[in-house]
């Protein structure tokens, strides 16, 4: 036999204290470990065993492990500096780059999406933090053994390509492809696994092919209609503007002209119809991280509380019809006026009405004037003969919120009655005979004039752009047979190249529009000469199904297919600014909505999760007095004021949204310079949660710096600690009161944080939670004793869970610490499936609790927290919602309160590594103070928080002195 293996063999009395520790570790997992029984174990095993194969033992076990060839073996300096730390992302970055993009058949899918860019063509910091972000979620989801999608492309059309063009003579396509292609460069910087062979953009054929084709889909469905719309004019540029693009003044951002509203036929999506399905969907949602944007989609969508429908106006020379909300269609039948809002379509198309005065008396017998027109036109009832006059007015009737029309029932309303006989109608009451309400709305479905229940604030999406940088709209305009859809197999249609631009010429068009060849086609019915769409579509339809084309890019005949949507779909976590928690995502959901009707993809709802992210702000420097903003070199503090170099005079110090006219931007390529990308990541992660915004202050951020270079410092100790065990300068003593104490505290440590650490970067998503924690976990390691870093099972165990743990944020820093770790002789864990020691750390499983950790589970009643039990993982993570519910009405606290009274209703909720919280809801008991649980009543959390403020402000000192 081997000497290895009879010192392995604990019968033939001959082993290690390796084998010690190992025993040890065995009997702390399959019991929590008591000191007597600690005792016990070791002292019936040193009884039995001797240690002089110490040295034999560990030479048998792997010493180097190099992941990557030619890696030099770990040699310990005195402190990380900038220069390790850029050596090492140097070292690691293809292996980082490149880790996790095979898909394995067995694995369960994760889908983590982070919003995709505008190709401006400079990275800032507010992408660094969003794909931070996402890159430590995805790398997250592997670790915990999924296959993770986690995709980038471009959303690629816009004003800005089609501007920078015009100024430059160039082809927005050119600028745009010059844009993504620094920008990926820089993108790559990030150390992120991005799956670059699913890159798309918006601009390229094979993707609009495929925008084009849920439109005519939207089309056919009778979801997609044209109708005279108001756009802004600008009369100096003779340009389109969107609303982005007039300032608050009402004026143009180009040429400081007033805009004005002009009539133009434009596309539309009936989104309106969604509206309830929308609101349903978001029933599905609502809890975790969708909150914010939940309310943020309902107040968008409102209350879906009444309906529309298009009348038609008589009268004028070209067709037009307005829809006009009602909360009570029950009342269409009694009509006898419509009224709109000056500004509104009807009131610019005539332009020519009189306006006259008119008097009415208030309740008090007060009289009043009001201004109103009447145009010479009337609005025709869409389900009764009834033709009814139509007024221009504003102030005196109660519109409803959000809406330019009014219906007026004067039978039926004071305000409308007082209203009628002020301008002289003469008021029936003989009505035809009303119609059912649902009759109504089928009919009005049938017709396609609205009939669906919506908000009145909700409109149509209009989707017109009169711009060339964009996907064009696959109508066909034929003088015989109107507006023809191009068939299916005729798509893409094409971009033509962009057309020279003279702006002298510029009509209320497209630029589309001179480019003749393109426009002059045949009609695709009848043949005869036609002349395609001008317009191209709203950027934000391209972006309301990009995430759908990340799972099947090259799918030539099919937007995706099924097979594969269903293997991702639902997004599991969708990352974005919380700006695009409106528009972007009720649009990406109504075509969700859509396709999924059409039984093209497999879930309505199109993203499980959302993480919303705030800004990232830049300090800025302003003159008080004249306002003149300042560099940082150019201003310097004096005693307790921040004033200006050169002039001495007072400065203002604020956090703002970083800008260049503010001199307060960072550009990310110089702060992964001066930082290195890890670091960078790490300042984006810690201090502030993902919603609130961050204040880039790296050099107010010591915390981070001092925590890596402890860790640094950590793996290199145990190096060297390890190194003299092996040497044998260094003696086990297993029995000795603090190597025991060790073991417990490691235990209890690497349990708690890693409870902690796992809830924030499953469930809540506070990175800076986590940090904290593995902050604390670090500094606790560091203060053990030798004895406990060389032969403690637990700590060996404890060190693989901080770098595994930090692995996701800083990939490259952490693959480095593991390779340390690796190095160091004297393997305890050789057993355990937590540690795979022939990988590297992105490869490793993610840790897990030890099974007799326990984690508590609390019981409120009535919103009050009454007691807390703990109950050991293993059992834990078997425990489902009823049994959970069943230990919490068996604790004698909860059936001394309910005395006998059965809960109305009970509810668990569990965070799996965090404990669970059972919830009772009892009418009519009263929970005293007394009875509610003394760390959770409103003293002991004072006083927690009390505790909480008296650490940080011994921390605080700490960090400075
Ligand atoms: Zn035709």
């Amino acid at each position: 036999m081997s000497q290895t293996a009879a010192s392995l063999n604990v019968e033939r009395g001959c082993c290690s204290s390796r084998c010690i520790a190992f025993f040890v570790s065995k009997a702390q997992k399959s019991e929590k470990l008591s000191i007597s029984r600690t005792r016990m174990i070791v002292s019936s095993l040193k009884s039995r065993l001797h240690f002089r194969y110490w040295n034999n033992t560990v030479c048998h076990l792997p010493r180097l492990y190099c992941q990557i060839p030619n890696r030099p073996a770990w040699d310990p300096q005195p402190c990380l500096t900038l220069d390790m730390k850029l050596d090492f992302e140097k070292a690691w970055k293809q292996y980082v780059d490149d880790f996790g993009l095979t898909q394995h058949e067995n694995k369960q899918n994760a889908y983590i999406l982070s919003m995709f860019p505008y190709p401006s063509g400079k990275l800032h910091m507010g992408h660094v933090r969003v794909y931070a972000i996402s890159d430590t979620l995805a790398r997250f989801y592997r670790m915990q053994g999924f296959n993770v999608l986690h995709p980038m492309g471009w959303d690629a059309f816009g004003l800005p390509a089609e501007n920078a063009a015009i100024q430059n003579h160039q082809d927005p396509s050119t600028w745009t492809e010059e844009n993504i292609n620094e920008m990926r460069h820089q993108l790559k910087q990030l150390g992120c696994s991005f799956d670059w062979d699913r890159e798309f953009a918006t601009c390229h054929p094979s993707y609009y092919k495929w925008t084009q084709y849920i439109f005519l889909l939207m089309y056919k469905a009778g979801l997609i209609y044209r109708k005279p719309s108001l756009v802004n004019w600008d009369p100096v540029d003779k340009t389109v503007l969107a609303d982005e693009q007039i300032d608050e003044n009402g004026n143009s951002w180009r040429s400081g002209a007033k805009a004005e509203k002009i009539l133009l036929t434009q596309w539309f999506v009936r989104s309106t119809k969604f509206a309830e399905n929308l609101l349903k969907g978001l029933e599905t949602l609502q809890k975790e991280d969708w909150d914010d944007v939940i309310k943020l989609q309902k107040s968008w969508i409102g209350e879906a509380n009444g309906v529309v429908f298009d009348w038609n106006i008589e009268g004028l020379s070209s067709e037009l019809s307005i829809p006009i909300w009602t909360s009570k269609p029950e009342l269409l039948n009694k009509v006898e006026f419509i009224a709109v809002k000056p500004g509104s379509v009807l009131d610019v198309v005539q332009a020519d009405k009189l306006v006259e005065e008119f008097q009415y008396a208030t309740i008090d017998g007060e009289i009043r004037t009001f201004k109103a027109s009447c145009p010479k036109v009337v609005a025709k009832n869409p389900f009764f003969k009834e033709k009814v006059p139509v007024f221009v007015v504003d102030g005196v009737l109660p519109f409803p919120p959000g809406s330019d029309t009014y219906m007026g029932v004067p039978s039926e309303s004071e305000i409308d009655l007082t209203f009628a006989k002020s301008v002289g109608l003469s008021c029936k009451t003989n009505f035809e005979q009303s119609i059912p309400v649902e009759t109504l709305c089928t009919e009005a479905k049938q017709k396609g004039i609205g009939g669906y229940p919506v908000s009145s604030n909700l409109k149509d999406w209009l989707i017109s752009r009169q711009r060339y940088w964009g996907t064009p709209i696959p109508i066909v305009h034929c003088s015989s047979c109107g507006a023809v859809p191009v068939p299916e197999e005729k798509l893409p249609v094409h971009l033509p190249p962009f057309p020279s631009y003279d702006r002298s010429c510029t009509k209320i068009a497209s630029p589309l529009a001179q480019a003749k060849e393109w426009v002059n086609t045949e009609c695709p019915k009848c043949g005869g000469p036609a002349a395609r769409e001008t317009d191209t579509m709203d950027t934000f339809f391209d972006s309301s199904w990009y995430y759908l084309r990340y799972l099947d890019p090259s799918n030539e005949t099919e937007i995706v297919s099924f097979e594969e949507a269903k293997k991702f779909l639902p997004v599991s976590v969708y990352i974005g600014g919380k700006e695009h928690g409106t528009l972007h995502l009720y649009f990406a959901r109504i075509v969700s909505h859509f396709l999924y009707q059409l039984g093209k993809i497999p879930c309505s709802e199109p993203f499980k999760r959302l993480l919303v992210q705030g800004m990232v702000m830049g300090q800025s420097f302003q003159e008080k007095e004249t306002g003149r903003y300042l560099t940082r070199d150019e201003v310097e503090v004096k005693g307790n004021q921040t004033v200006s170099r050169s002039t001495g005079k007072s400065v203002t110090v604020r956090w703002e949204k970083m800008s260049k006219s503010k001199h307060n931007g960072v550009d990310p390529i110089d702060a992964i310079k001066s930082f290195g990308v890890d670091t960078t990541r790490l300042l984006m992660l810690a201090d502030a949660a993902p919603f609130s915004q961050r204040n880039w202050n790296p050099e107010g951020s010591k915390g981070v710096f001092n925590w890596q270079n402890n860790m640094y410092m950590l793996v290199s100790l145990f190096i060297s600690v390890r190194n003299r065990a092996m040497s044998g300068e260094l003696k086990p003593d297993l029995s000795s009161p603090s190597f025991i104490k060790g073991m417990q505290e490691i235990y209890s440590f690497r349990n708690r944080h890693l409870s902690i650490i796992t809830h924030n970067y499953r469930n809540t998503h506070q990175f800076m939670v986590a940090i904290k924690s593995m902050q604390q976990l670090t500094k606790q390691l560091r203060l053990l004793p030798p004895e406990v870093i060389a032969f403690s099972s637990q700590y060996e165990l404890a060190m693989a869970t901080l770098i595994s743990t930090l692995a996701p944020m800083a990939p490259h820093f952490a693959s480095e610490l593991w390779q340390g770790f690796l190095q160091a002789p004297g393997r305890l864990n050789t057993e355990s499936s937590d540690i795979k020691w022939e990988k590297p750390v992105l490869e490793q499983p993610w840790p897990t609790l030890d099974s007799k950790f326990e984690l508590p589970l609390t019981v409120l009643i009535n919103h009050k927290e009454v007691c807390t039990t703990l109950i050991s993982y293993e059992v834990f993570k078997s425990l489902n919602e009823g049994e959970m519910i069943e230990i919490a009405l068996k604790q004698e606290k909860v059936k001394k309160l309910l005395n006998n009274k059965i809960p109305l209703h009970c509810k668990a909720s569990s965070f799996a590594e965090r404990g669970a919280r059972v919830s009772m809801a009892v009418p009519g008991l009263k929970i005293s103070e007394e009875d509610t649980n003394p760390s959770f009543s409103k003293k002991g959390r004072q006083e927690a928080a009390r505790k909480r403020t008296e650490k940080k402000n011994k921390k605080e000192k700490i960090e400075y002195n």
